[in-house]
């Protein structure tokens, strides 16, 4: 049977790994961790259990079709229910918000707390159904780089709508024309961030996003975020994918225009507890597991995963450098602080945010001066609240995000120290306890952890930020220009980052092998 190999076992790496398995190829994914999901993984600590990146899981059924594509019934291997609220919203002047999934009862709470016509939280919500609705026949499931997009029926048509677009206008402009309350803008301005860009910045075509939580919903895995890598990597294996940890790919070896090798450290196989053993050989399809044979024998595609900055900068050195695309801005990073707290909160819900108290100077201090105010806005994510056994009984597992700038060599222990201070004093007057003496047991990560970790260029969340108009077009494609053989996904290429559309990366580039 055809080969493949898959560097790196992100989320977009497995489905990958998967759509080529069902495909009948013979996969080997190679991961530089000891460990599967790359931002999508999780830990424990002293009885506490986090999941380590993304929180919010929208489009589930992307990842039900990965099962249904291998025969398999999803319900069967993957359990999620959908969230009747999706988001708890506090500000300083102890203002409160629930977001209901429904739409009618979210439009009341928006009148009934922020005075706030419910027609216009509808009509909003509509107009973000309707942006979806073009973008997603011409940008989401189709390669931008092919002709055949530009030219189907679907893509025609969609011209015509365009204009509702509003590329030429920002996404807080358009929300401001919106909304009476700056405190809805505010609350719709903040699905920025879920690209990594900045509202004040990005064009009002992301007024898309609320579409994915309302309009078809927010939902959480039985078994929390880390349920997703777990369940998929499974199913990879049980289709004969082979997983080769602690295996850092080094170099695609080229000629003319295909890879035909690649190169790889690490023990070619990675068990848990496995000593390292620095190797260097060409790992190939047939070679066994734990002794990487040194045969150039080629794979007949290669599907990478890693950052796209990292995958031309480091494996490919010697190829042309695609340097508009790598070059451009990256997206915000985070700081995220995991914390055990022993004491539970009713007041609280599974996502949680208490916002900053001037959204604007946040936002600029994020992408123009690269640092972080002392009134940043704090996401809180409790899995607890749906999982209690994430927690011990009594106790909470607080995971708190902070919208960070990316790496640019700030002094980040000296911004984690000052923040963690910011955190704590934010979160203790809202919620009126002294949250720092409730906190058991601490982890941190922040943009050089997540550089480290999964090779994201400057430890961006979602590769580049969408703050130009043209962002779309400024991502590289699922394919190489230059090798016949070699295909990207991920959330730094075409169509983006965030689970959905890493997964949807999968997909065109194995439509297109
Ligand atoms: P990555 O997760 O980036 O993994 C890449 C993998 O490749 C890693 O495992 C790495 O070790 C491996 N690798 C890299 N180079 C090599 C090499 N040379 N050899 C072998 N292996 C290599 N998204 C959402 O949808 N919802 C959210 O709520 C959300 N919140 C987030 C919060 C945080 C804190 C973070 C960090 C991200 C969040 N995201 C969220 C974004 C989401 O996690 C990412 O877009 C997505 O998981 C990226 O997947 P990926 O396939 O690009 O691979």
């Amino acid at each position: 049977s055809k080969t493949a190999a898959v560097i790196g076992a992100g989320i977009a790496g497995i489905a990958a790994a998967i759509r080529l398995a069902v495909k009948g190829y013979q996969v080997n994914v190679f991961e530089a961790n000891a460990y599967p999901g790359g931002k999508l993984s999780g830990f424990s600590q002293d009885g506490f259990r986090f999941d380590a990146g993304p929180s919010l899981f929208t489009m589930p059924q992307l990842v039900d079709e990965l099962f249904q594509l291998a025969g398999r019934n999803p319900k069967n291997e993957f359990n999620y229910i959908r969230l009747a609220e999706t988001c708890r919203y506090f500000w300083d002047d102890h203002t409160r918000l629930t977001a209901w999934a429904d739409r009618d009862a979210f439009a009341k709470e928006v009148a009934t707390r922020l005075g706030e016509p419910a027609g216009h939280l509808l009509a909003h919500l509509d107009d973000s159904a309707a942006k979806y609705a073009i973008t997603e026949k011409l940008f989401l499931h189709r390669s931008l780089h092919k002709l055949a997009t530009w030219f189907n029926r679907d893509a025609l048509h969609g011209y015509w709508n365009l204009p509702k677009l509003e590329v030429f206008k920002t996404m807080n402009r358009a929300n401001e024309q919106r909304f009476q309350n700056p405190k809805l803008v505010q609350l719709f301005n903040r699905y920025a961030t879920y690209n990594g860009s900045d509202p004040y910045q990005t064009p009002a075509t992301m007024n898309i996003i609320p579409h994915l939580e309302y309009n078809i919903g927010a939902f959480f895995p039985k078994d929390g975020m880390i349920g997703i890598t777990n369940s998929l990597v499974r199913l990879a294996e049980e289709l004969g994918v082979r997983f080769l940890y602690n295996t850092r790919v080094t170099e695609l070896v080229t000629e003319g225009n295909r890879v035909v090798g690649v190169r790889a450290e690490g023990m070619g196989h990675g068990a848990e507890g496995m000593g390292q053993r620095e190797k260097d050989a060409l790992v190939t399809p047939d070679s066994p597991p734990s002794a990487p044979c040194p045969l150039p024998n080629a794979y007949d595609v290669v599907v990478s995963n890693m950052d796209i900055v990292s995958a031309f900068r480091k494996l490919l050195p010697n190829a042309r450098q695609p340097e508009r695309i790598l070059r451009q801005p990256k997206s915000s990073s985070g700081l995220i602080y995991y914390w055990g707290i022993r004491r539970e909160f009713s007041e609280l819900g599974l996502h949680n945010i208490f916002f900053s108290s001037d959204y604007r100077a946040e936002f600029e201090a994020i992408f123009n001066r690269k640092t972080l105010l002392d009134d940043p806005t704090v996401y809180l994510n409790i899995t607890s609240k749906h999982k209690p056994d994430d927690a011990p009984a009594g106790c909470e597992n607080w995971f708190l995000l902070i919208n960070a700038p990316n790496n640019s060599g700030q002094d980040w222990d000296e911004l984690i120290a000052k923040t963690r201070q910011n955190v704590i004093r934010k979160l203790s007057q809202n919620l009126g306890v002294e949250v720092s003496s409730l906190i058991v047991c601490e982890s941190v990560l922040d943009p050089r952890s997540i550089e480290i970790r999964t090779s994201s260029s400057q430890g961006a969340l979602y590769g580049n930020s969408s703050n130009n108009r043209f962002a779309a077009f400024l991502r590289h494609a699922n394919f190489s220009h230059q090798f016949r053989n070699l295909y990207f996904v991920g959330g730094s290429v075409h169509p983006g980052g965030g689970i959905p559309l890493c997964l949807l990366s999968a997909k065109i580039a194995t439509d297109l092998i």
